[in-house]
């Protein structure tokens, strides 16, 4: 396996990277500082959640640390401005696979801090007033096979009965309410609960915005080749060389914030976090349309492994995400490809008439696919982020391997990481859940349960 995953130079238009921001292709200073306290390497979801939480962490009065952030490609052109924008909390899902796994405890602090994203960024955006459409709503997990749907609520009832409180939050529709309930065709079950929506390149734009006027600086189209052990630069505490074609900076902490592609600058997570491509599209409704309205996100699920995830959009567009049918027979589609220049084609053509067929009223919509891209998710090889130190590598941290479901997890883990690298607060003392600490033990596991997941297989841990 090949671990050369760089980001590829020519990533497709994804719909919301259809308004750039200013800073898009932003570089603070003409040419790299020399050295920096900080290096970030990445800037999407993870990359400016960690610059703004490390400043508003520095202690009042105490000068901030300098702070780099090196970016490969434009401003946010990865997985978090190419993903289906869902910020859906999984309170009853995998944090069932969690439980039987781990125990109760690990698994109700997966679901109570997905959870609590919905609100701390609804919160937020709201106090920064950041326009990035971000909604909260509710989700609505519709169920389309009864063998699924009775297996999931197993999980979801044994959960109750374990007391993991977070679960509590979901209401179950059975099969004869569900179709009315979702206004999906063929629903044999639903489960709902509070869940957002948001652009996330605005969330993210609005993020860099903030901490370049306080002084990062944000270098774009940078990619960093190679990082190693230094003991050059002024500061007796330098230990960082971070290598690019346009110079080296030397940093005393280092940050991975680079998703799928972590492997390229650290080998040891080759097998852990693996770069798997995805795709969506936007859906777009003719202004005459009397298709119903839809105001709840959607997860429409066949199996463990089959779903596609809606979110609709206040111009009654819909953004649809999946269509894993399609195309997930030839593993050279989407397993460990970091190639997102290209459509899927088996995906486009899926995605045709997908409202037509699936949602009750939408039969003559006129309803038509807009736009299909592609992106590259980090899969991780356990279905867990890896967050916290490097392990052996003093003063390297990472924030990476998101399975697909970063949205309600990276802005408070990025809280974590700031807490470690600013405080030097220990990981077990961050709050964050115990299962997404990265460990030398994560790293020498063998068992990649991502392959487990597909047809002919169990459940799959992907959760959005
Ligand atoms: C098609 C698709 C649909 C998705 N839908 C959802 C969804 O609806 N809900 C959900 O929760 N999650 C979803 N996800 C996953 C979600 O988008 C990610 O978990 C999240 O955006 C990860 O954020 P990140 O900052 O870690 O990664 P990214 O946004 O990928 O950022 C990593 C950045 O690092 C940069 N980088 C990498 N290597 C280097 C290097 N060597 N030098 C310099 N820069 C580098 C990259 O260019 C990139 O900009 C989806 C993802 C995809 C691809």
């Amino acid at each position: 396996m090949s671990s050369e995953h760089f980001p590829a130079p020519n990533g497709m238009l994804p719909y919301w990277r259809t308004e750039p921001h200013r800073l898009d292709n932003h570089r603070s200073t003409e040419a790299l500082p020399k050295e920096s306290d900080i290096v970030i390497v990445g800037a999407g979801y993870a990359g400016s959640s960690i610059a703004y939480h490390i400043l508003e962490q520095t202690p009042s009065g105490s000068k901030p640390p300098s702070i780099t952030i090196l970016e490969a490609r434009q401003a946010c052109s990865g997985a978090t401005a190419r993903n289906g924008g869902h910020m859906k909390p999984d309170i009853y899902n995998f944090v069932a696979t969690i439980e039987a796994e781990h125990g109760v405890e690990a698994a109700a602090e997966v679901a109570a801090f997905e959870a609590k994203h919905v609100y701390a960024v609804k919160d937020f955006v709201e106090n920064k007033k950041i326009d990035c459409d971000y909604t909260v709503t509710k989700a609505i997990d519709v169920q389309l096979s009864s063998d699924h749907f009775q297996k999931l609520k197993n999980g979801y009832e044994r959960l109750l009965s374990n007391g993991c409180e977070p679960t509590k939050q979901a209401r179950f529709v059975n099969a004869k309410d569900a179709e009315s309930f979702s206004g999906v065709k063929g629903a044999v079950g639903c489960v709902t609960y509070d869940a957002g929506s948001i652009w996330a390149y605005k969330f993210v734009l609005h993020l860099l915005e903030k901490v370049v006027s306080q002084g990062v600086n944000l270098q774009t189209h940078t990619p960093v080749s190679k990082i190693t052990k230094s003991t050059n630069g002024s500061s007796s505490a330098a230990r960082w060389k971070v290598e690019t074609a346009r110079g080296t900076i030397i940093a005393r902490k280092v940050i991975l914030a680079t998703n799928a592609y972590t492997s390229a600058l650290a080998p040891q997570y080759q097998n852990n976090i693996i770069p798997v491509r995805g795709t969506c599209c936007r859906i777009a409704v003719p202004p005459a349309s009397t298709a119903p309205r839809l105001t709840c996100t959607y997860t429409l699920r066949w199996n463990g492994w089959d779903y596609d995830y809606l979110i609709p959009r206040a111009d009654r567009s819909i953004v649809v995400g999946g269509a894993r049918t399609a195309f997930i027979h030839d593993l050279n589609n989407w397993y460990n490809v970091s190639d997102d220049s290209r459509v899927l084609e088996d995906a486009v053509r899926y995605f045709d008439g997908y409202m037509q067929r699936n949602f009750v009223g939408w039969e003559d919509s006129n309803a038509y696919t807009d736009r299909v891209w592609t992106g590259i998710m980090g899969y991780s090889s356990d279905g867990f982020p890896h967050i916290g130190s490097v392990p052996g590598q003093e003063d390297q941290f990472i924030l990476a391997g998101f399975t697909g479901h970063g949205m309600p997890q990276i802005f408070l883990a990025a809280e974590g990481i700031a807490k470690m690298v600013v405080g030097d607060v220990a990981f077990e003392e961050t709050g964050l859940p115990r299962l997404f600490k990265t460990s030398q033990a994560r790293l020498d596991r063998q068992e990649n349960n991502i392959l487990k997941g597909g047809p002919g297989n169990g459940s799959s841990q992907a959760k959005l």
